[in-house]
């Protein structure tokens, strides 16, 4: 980190009240004085980013760009606040701003989630519980603005944007042009594996394929020349291709048992969810959904599996199964 301190580029990690930790801000003493992600919106995590930058010589009234890696509540949490103390103008990925509702206010999400976790198999009254508990962060929302959408493989000063759908819709990986720095967010962070969260197309309502986007959107990173890579949580490294092909071995490791929790007479994502976390509750089971889901989606992507809808209700069998019963 002191070479890349060196030309400017320093890691600011902030509280969060959730289970991952630490967010990482980065400020960036290019051209422009630039903020990468924007931490949580707690007084914890403010009291840290301003102390932070203040030690650096920043002082906030003169940041002038906020980037955002993702629209997730740990990364773009203090932007509103930055950006009154400052004027910074607030970038993003182009489907953020709609994001946004959908994600945290309840009846907006409850438009999609409620459908969603029923075509799952989730029985009601555990889709009223995740719908309540999803809401307990909203104090953690503020009223956001976005200036300025980012475009696929455009530069915003001197990084590019490239759009890595997978463990949220807006994920945005920022290459620097020439030093070749990655800005990853929760798209590639050593040891943790990105949980693809449920999710629709605003447009059409049209569920997508989380895990299967998210490999895809994996490999295109994989093959990109970086030096380092600066993730939302945790410390900077190296080595991308060998933590990319990490986490897609841990992505197989975790298929397979997902697999053997599938019986040959077929089970919902919410009976493999159960099956494979017995003694989960509430939001941690909603979280456990999503990867389940993320993963019998993968496994029919690669013709293990194949799904069949029963009432309304999504049905994963084993492939091998359907053969033999021919
Ligand atoms: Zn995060």
């Amino acid at each position: 980190m002191k070479q890349l301190e060196s030309k400017g580029l320093y890691r600011i990690p902030t509280p969060t009240p959730f289970p991952v930790g630490a967010a990482n801000v980065y400020l960036y003493k290019g051209d422009a004085l630039t903020l990468f992600d924007a931490g949580t919106k707690t007084d914890d995590a403010w009291g840290v980013l301003t102390c932070r930058l203040r030690e650096l010589g920043v002082a906030l009234r003169d940041i002038e760009q906020i980037i955002l890696t993702h629209h997730h509540l740990d990364h773009l949490g203090l932007s509103r606040r930055i950006k009154d103390a400052s004027n910074a103008i607030v970038y993003a990925h182009p489907e953020a701003a709609a994001q946004i509702p959908y994600m945290y206010d309840e009846s907006e999400s409850r438009l999609y989630l409620e459908p969603t976790l029923r075509e799952l198999g989730v029985p009601a009254t555990v889709v009223e519980e995740i719908i309540a508990l999803r809401h307990l962060n909203s104090n953690l929302l503020d009223d956001f603005v976005i200036d300025k959408t980012v475009a696929e493989d455009t530069p915003v000063g001197p990084f590019e944007a490239h759009f890595r759908p997978g463990h949220s819709i807006t994920d945005t990986l920022y290459v620097h042009h020439t030093e070749r720095w990655a800005l990853t967010g929760d798209h590639l962070i050593r040891n943790v594996t990105p949980n693809p969260l449920l999710r629709r197309r605003l447009e059409n309502g049209v569920r997508e394929h989380t895990l299967v986007q998210y490999c895809d959107a994996l490999k295109k990173t994989r093959e990109l020349e970086l030096s380092w890579c600066l993730p939302g949580h945790g410390a900077p490294f190296q080595d991308h291709r060998s933590v990319a092909d990490a986490t897609f071995r841990h992505i197989e490791r975790r298929g397979e048992k997902v697999l053997q929790a599938v019986p040959q007479t077929g089970a919902t994502p919410y009976d493999v969810t159960c099956a494979l976390f017995p003694r989960l509750k509430g939001p941690e089971r909603y979280y456990c959904l999503c990867a389940a889901t993320g993963h019998l989606e993968l496994l029919e992507s690669q013709g293990r599996l194949h799904s069949a809808r029963r009432d309304g209700v999504l049905h994963y069998i084993p492939q091998e199964h359907t053969t033999i019963s021919r």
